[in-house]
């Protein structure tokens, strides 16, 4: 039993390898301090392993098939349309534990938790995300807070990628990673600030800086990588470690600072990897005849264009990062019009799609597939044919091959049941392909259906790709002294709820870890102590508006 604060601080995508480098050459002694005295291990991510399922199933417990998030596209339930998620969509799907906490009378701090914004309004303080918060937006709650990090520790970026392009140069890259550092100096004061000033029985802070500067230098970091040069590598290699010591400082002086009966615990939502060639499913799929194109002239005029003149146009689109910029656009404008307009001319769209003649379609990377069944506008595939038509699939998905590499580039292909939960079965992917080491699976970003196999791009973006499992690391009083556990991303919230004495919900699918850490888990309804919260929130809010 403990009644201490609980620290859970998130650092996006961080390979479990990269820190015990760091900590065995000296240069991570808090995290050593963890590792020596407290409990290490790593985390299991979400299938597949993107940010937003992971954060979705950590900041709720449980499952992506239980809280509906399978990506940052969501597919509508029926239909072909995908909207972009954002809190309001976890939060109507779902709750996160600092609701939970809020009902039973706790304070939590919420930094960076993706999906973020709107930020929640629960007691304590919520900081949006910098992939769903518009750049105009009111990033924090309550809305002193945002005056006050503003004035003590200055502006909050909440895009980091703003003024820069994917990388195509050096010059660039450089460019690039000085603004991560930049950013993530400001986070740590931030954090400082929020944990000094704004005290609470919960503190979920997340930094993305890891995951943005590894995604950038997976070329540089594997010695092997197609697009390695061992000048640049020099250059840049050390950059990771660089960045992690910046939040070892943190961490030694938040340690510093924890009562005896306080919890720290440090996670990834994902590891990393390098990526050498990326797949185009919608693609592959067009050409292995499962997906047709509309024969209007628009369609064809477009498809003809990528496949055979605009060349150019890719180029030009990813030196102005523009592809970068749609997903943000899409992101922030959710659904208005501005950003889809765009998605709709580049792309092949779900209107250049002849749904009558199309058996399976993908909606966002990632490698999930749907099928096209009857319960959609225009299924194509009756009951009785479904089992045949996916196991099909599946036998030709694994047999895919790349043609100079010779080797196989889907390692697995899941069935969705298998991997999620029930309660969004209505949206939930029919097939989850898991790519091979050094492939991606993405998501069709150009109308370009005979290029199925492509390089990453030119020099730096997203050389390096999310893997399943991250870092995981506990101290403080209540952490036993344990090596090598794996958590489940959803292990966070119930345990989170047993170290402040709060019943855990029954609807969270994760295990309260007491082999990790020393409570007494307990397991209750909720039946409605949420919802009433919810409504006074409401209410209040209007009163105050009005
Ligand atoms: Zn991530």
């Amino acid at each position: 039993m403990s009644d201490g604060s609980v620290y859970v601080f998130g650092l996006d995508g961080v390979p479990p390898e990269l820190v015990d480098r760091g900590i065995d050459a000296g240069r991570l002694p808090n995290f050593g301090r963890m590792r020596a005295e407290g409990t290490d291990g790593t985390t299991r991510s979400t299938v597949p392993p993107l940010s937003m399922i992971a954060w979705s199933s950590f900041a709720t417990g449980r499952n992506p098939g239980n809280h509906g998030v399978y990506n940052f596209m969501l597919k509508e339930e029926g239909g072909y349309a995908t909207d972009f998620v954002n809190a309001e969509t976890l939060r109507e799907q779902s709750v996160p534990v600092w609701e939970y906490l809020d009902a039973e009378g706790h304070r939590s701090g919420v930094m960076n938790v993706m999906p973020g914004y709107p930020p929640s309004r629960t007691s304590g303080f919520h900081i949006s995300d910098n992939i769903t918060t518009p750049s105009s937006g009111s990033y924090a709650f309550p809305d002193e807070l945002q005056a006050d990090i503003e004035e003590r520790v200055g502006e909050y970026d909440v895009d980091p990628y703003e003024g820069y392009d994917d990388g195509t140069d050096e010059a660039n890259l450089q460019g690039l990673l000085d603004n991560f550092f930049e950013i993530e100096k400001n986070r740590v004061e931030v954090a400082k600030l929020l944990v000094e000033e704004y005290p609470c029985d919960f503190h979920s802070l997340v930094f993305s800086g890891p995951d943005n500067v590894l995604h950038v230098l997976g070329h540089v970091l594997d010695e092997t990588h197609p697009k390695h040069d061992p000048e640049v590598a020099r250059k840049y290699d050390d950059k990771p470690l660089e960045l992690l010591e910046l939040y070892d400082e943190f961490l030694g002086w938040v340690m510093e600072r924890m009562d005896d009966e306080d919890t720290l615990m440090v996670l990834s939502d994902h590891g990393h990897g390098p990526v050498y060639k990326t797949i185009n499913l919608n693609s592959w799929l067009h050409q292995a005849g499962y997906l047709e194109l509309e024969s209007r002239p628009w369609t064809r005029l477009k498809q003809f264009g990528y496949n055979h003149v605009y060349d150019a146009v890719e180029t030009v689109m990813s030196e102005l990062n523009l592809f970068s910029k749609l997903k943000m656009g899409v992101a922030r404008t959710n659904g208005d019009g501005s950003g889809p307009d765009l998605a709709e001319l580049l792309t092949i769209s779900r209107k250049d799609i002849d749904w009558s003649r199309t058996a399976a379609f993908t909606v966002a990377s990632g490698g999930q597939i749907y099928l096209n069944t009857d319960d959609h506008d225009e299924g194509a595939i009756p009951d009785h044919k479904y089992d045949e038509v996916r196991e099909r699939l599946r036998e030709r998905l694994l047999a895919v091959e790349h043609p100079e590499r010779g080797e196989r580039v889907i390692d697995s292909v899941l069935y969705g049941e298998d991997v999620y939960g029930d309660e969004y079965a209505d949206t939930r992917p029919d097939l989850v392909c898991m790519p091979a080491p050094g492939y991606q699976i993405q998501y069709p970003q150009t109308m370009k259906t005979k290029r199925v196999f492509a390089d990453p791009p030119k020099t730096g973006s997203h050389t390096s790709m999310n893997e399943m499992h991250g870092i995981f690391y506990a101290w403080g009083g209540p952490v036993k002294q344990e090596t090598s556990v794996t958590v489940d991303l959803t292990d966070f919230a119930p345990t989170a709820c047993s170290l402040l004495d709060v019943p855990v919900p029954a609807e969270m699918d994760g295990e309260v870890r007491d082999d990790v850490v020393d409570v007494a888990p307990e397991r209750a309804r909720y039946d409605g102590k949420v919802e009433a919260k919810r409504a006074v929130r409401e209410v209040t809010e209007e009163l105050s508006v009005d």
